[in-house]
């Protein structure tokens, strides 16, 4: 996996808006953290936000540290850490962090700790309000030039906003072909929205596609 400094652009791969890089170690250990209070909420996030990654088909990326380190004969027979996919976060603020999903093994196994930036979004109070992200997490969500893998990760990123994203969530399909990946990812987010306000929204589904609203339906049951 490459190595990045924190609060530098993302650039490793393709996203539908401007991200800045957080704990992207590579096979530096970077900084220290003093496990304080805050660290049980913050494990607990990242763990939440682990169960739906952004750019999921990037491969499987090992611990280069742990590897590293039974290279040098520290950690034999350990068995080392690996993980696959991004976790995109957002703060009030405006601000729009990637960090891969092994920063949870970082965070606990290698002291690293993330800038005060990232803690705030990570303890952010969801939904955001609509701002200019959720606008164009909508726009690239609907449209048709945009690449897959982009209205992809925008169906799971407007997770983080309210049921204004609903209508585009509802609308994102142009073409068939793209129906198996695009609309469970879409009806997930918007049960998501749901279970945040804790009430459903079947008004906003009339005028999906039956396969959507299926989708949605069981979503919300489980
Ligand atoms: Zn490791």
């Amino acid at each position: 996996m490459s190595r990045y400094e924190d609060l530098t652009p993302y650039v490793y791969a393709e996203a539908p808006l401007d991200l800045l890089n957080i704990g992207w170690l590579g096979s530096e250990s970077a900084a220290s953290n003093d496990g304080g209070l805050e660290m049980a909420r913050l494990l607990q996030k990242l763990h939440e936000l682990s169960r739906r990654p952004q750019n999921l088909m990037m491969g499987l990326h090992s611990c280069e540290i742990c590897l590293q380190d039974r290279a040098d004969g520290l950690g034999v027979g350990l068995e080392v850490p690996a993980g696959t996919g991004e976790l995109w976060l957002f703060g009030r603020d405006g601000s729009a962090y990637s960090a891969p999903v092994l920063i949870e093994h970082y965070i606990v196994d290698h002291g690293y700790m993330p800038p005060e930036g990232f803690l705030r979004a990570a303890f952010e109070e969801l939904p955001l309000p609509p701002d200019a992200r959720s606008r164009q997490l909508s726009e690239v969500l609907l449209s048709p030039i945009a690449s897959l893998d982009d209205r992809a990760n925008a169906a799971i990123t407007l997770a983080w906003w309210g049921a204004e994203a609903e209508p585009a969530l509802v609308g994102a399909y142009c073409k068939p072909e793209e129906y198996d990946i695009l609309y469970p990812e879409c009806a997930q987010t918007i049960v998501s929205i749901w279970r945040r306000k804790g009430s459903a929204n079947w008004h906003s589904l009339e005028e999906a596609p039956s396969f959507l609203a299926d989708q949605v339906a069981a979503e919300w049951r489980q």
